[in-house]
C-alpha cells in the first residue's frame, strides 16, 4: 500500500566520468525538472550517463485487531463463572 501523504520522487545522479561524478539533480515530484537538469549537466560537463532513481514510500499496516485476537489463546474461564 502506498502512503497517500507521501508522493513519489524522481531523481537523477550523474554516473559519468572516470571517477564517477555523482552530481545529483536532487529529488523532484516530476520527471521534467530531472530531465532539464540532465540536459543542463550534459551541456555543462559533457556527461551523458545518468542513474535515474524513482522513490516512493510503502506503509505496511499493523495486523487488524481481529487477526491479532484470533492468534491469542481462547479464554475458556470467562463464561464458566
Ligand atoms: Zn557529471
Amino acid at each position: 500500500m502506498r502512503d497517500e501523504a507521501t508522493e513519489p520522487t524522481y531523481e537523477a545522479e550523474c554516473a559519468s566520468g572516470e571517477i564517477t561524478c555523482c552530481e545529483s539533480s536532487g529529488a523532484h515530484r516530476h520527471t521534467e525538472p530531472v530531465e532539464v537538469w540532465m540536459r543542463q549537466h550534459a551541456a555543462d560537463t559533457g556527461h551523458r550517463r545518468y542513474l535515474r532513481l524513482f522513490s516512493d514510500y510503502a506503509v505496511v499496516l499493523e495486523p487488524t485487531e481481529e487477526s491479532t485476537r484470533s492468534d491469542m489463546p481462547e479464554r475458556s474461564d470467562r463464561g464458566s463463572v
